[in-house]
């Protein structure tokens, strides 16, 4: 301001000056030398509007264009003004330079969300949306923007919902991949903000959808399974409460009642051993469990089982690589074995031949397999053995005290050791159930051993 004032002093001054020198110069004569510096001085008044003026113009031209880096004029009153001016647009542009990249950095948080994310207008139409959206509802970015949302996506349950403004909850329709044999379930919620806007957030729930109905399923099929019995043994004692039986009668009955008591047993133990297996933490990789050690342990209990069920043994052989060590849980390696060989033995005529064998294999894992002779499965049920529950056989599974859970609680075990589970089978010929083992939970302790047969 002062570097104003005394410019337009110093104008005036010199605009007077000159006008005396030039009175002075060429009209000696004349006396009016006040007057002249007066008008000389009104001149370069004049003349200090429109130098400030061309300043204020050139100041003016360059906030219109975009480029301000550099100022328009260095000094003075519009010196500073451009250069405060400057510093607040660079301020501004740091400011929105900053605004920008956290938006950006939302978004991209939003873009990593699972759920799917549409923002809507008050229109209900499509302002953004992240890629789980796009995937959840077919949308695509380039032709769906500024789209009505209820016009691309037209599920019925979904338009109800829509039409009936209750957003407290949310809502469940197929996702756009959804088909009968892969389905797809979404939980749609909208969410109601500023003014009248609105976010929708759609979360894949089909895994969850599943594991209910496999829950339901679960809790039906193990009523149904304590039903059977109950209601068997129920029966039982009423005859006994109501009918005056002889000795003998009343022992058959009650050894009636003693294997339905016993059905219950079983399958109270094997959903035990199931939720055990779900519930505790993985086998140990450093318990090293002696495969013949837990074999023959099988065999004997396999024998038993074959003398009880048939009468008469079958044909067991066992080809034990000896030396062979397995890492984990001897219980479940044991209850794993056990299902498997007892199921050779359940579903085998006695006589007929029954081959377990464990050795190493050439990669450094090793298998377990057991080989029958018996009824075999048709091809249609082999991927569903191990689902609980699941039975090729019904009345020979009951008949011969299965619960349906022997292989579902083998899958975990395998699974559990890290290990694989085969099946294969031909109808009328006979079964084989194999286990293979990873390197990491095998160990030898006397090498190139010959595998042991032994004979039940
Ligand atoms: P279960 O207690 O009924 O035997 P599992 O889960 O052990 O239940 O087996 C499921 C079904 O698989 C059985 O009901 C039976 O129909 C069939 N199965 C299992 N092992 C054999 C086998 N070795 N030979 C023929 N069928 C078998």
């Amino acid at each position: 301001m002062l570097i104003r004032l005394l410019s337009f002093a110093l104008f005036q001054g010199v605009g007077a000056l000159l006008a005396a020198i030039f009175m002075r110069v060429f009209a000696p004569l004349h006396s009016g030398a006040v007057v002249s510096s007066l008008v000389g001085a009104l001149g370069a008044t004049y003349f200090w509007l429109l130098w400030d003026l061309s300043r204020g113009l050139r100041v003016m031209r360059w906030l219109r264009s975009d480029q301000t880096r550099e100022v328009a004029v260095q000094s003075g009153l519009w010196g500073e003004f451009s250069n405060r001016i400057r510093r607040l647009l660079r301020n501004n542009e740091r400011a929105v330079q900053q605004r920008d990249e956290r938006l950006q950095e939302f978004l991209a948080a939003m873009q990593a969300s699972p759920n799917g994310v549409v923002l809507l207008d008050k229109d209900f139409r499509i302002e953004w949306f992240n890629e789980s959206a796009a995937l959840h509802f077919g949308l695509d970015a380039r032709r769906d923007m500024e789209q009505h949302f209820a016009n691309l996506v037209r599920d019925p349950s979904f338009a109800a919902y829509v039409a009936a403004k209750d957003f407290e909850n949310d809502v469940l329709m197929p996702g756009r991949a959804n088909t009968v044999s892969l389905p797809v379930r979404l939980s749609v919620h909208v969410h109601p903000y500023g003014e009248g806007r609105s976010l929708l957030l759609s979360r894949d729930v089909t895994a969850v959808e599943q594991a209910e109905a496999m829950r339901r399923d679960f809790v039906a099929n193990v009523s149904h399974e304590i039903r059977t019995p109950l209601t068997v043994l129920g029966g039982f004692v009423e005859t006994l409460q109501t009918l005056s039986l002889n000795e003998s009668e009343r022992a058959r009955y009650l050894d009636l009642m003693a294997q339905q008591a016993s059905r219950m047993q079983s399958l109270v133990s094997d959903l035990l051993t199931l939720s055990r297996l779900e519930g505790s933490p993985l086998p140990s990789a450093h318990e090293w469990v002696d495969v013949s050690l837990l074999v023959d342990q099988c065999r004997q209990e396999a024998g038993e089982l074959s003398r009880v069920l048939w009468g008469q043994t079958h044909s067991l052989s066992f080809e034990i690589q000896s030396g062979l060590s397995l890492a984990g849980s001897a219980a479940e390696l044991h209850s794993a074995f056990f299902n498997l060989i007892g199921n050779a033995v359940r579903y085998t005529p006695a006589g007929k031949s029954i081959r377990v064998v464990a050795s190493a294999t050439p990669e450094g894992g090793a298998l377990f397999a057991v080989h029958d002779q018996g009824m075999g499965i048709a091809q249609e049920h082999i991927g569903r053995l191990t689902e609980r529950f699941y039975r090729v056989d019904r009345s020979r599974s009951r008949d011969t005290g299965g619960t349906g859970l022997g292989l579902a609680i083998v899958k975990h075990v395998v699974q559990r050791h890290g290990a694989e589970l085969s099946i294969s089978s031909t109808p009328g010929e006979g079964s084989r159930f194999q286990i293979m083992f990873p390197a990491h939970r095998v160990q030898f302790q006397a090498a190139h051993a010959p595998a042991h047969a032994l004979a039940a």
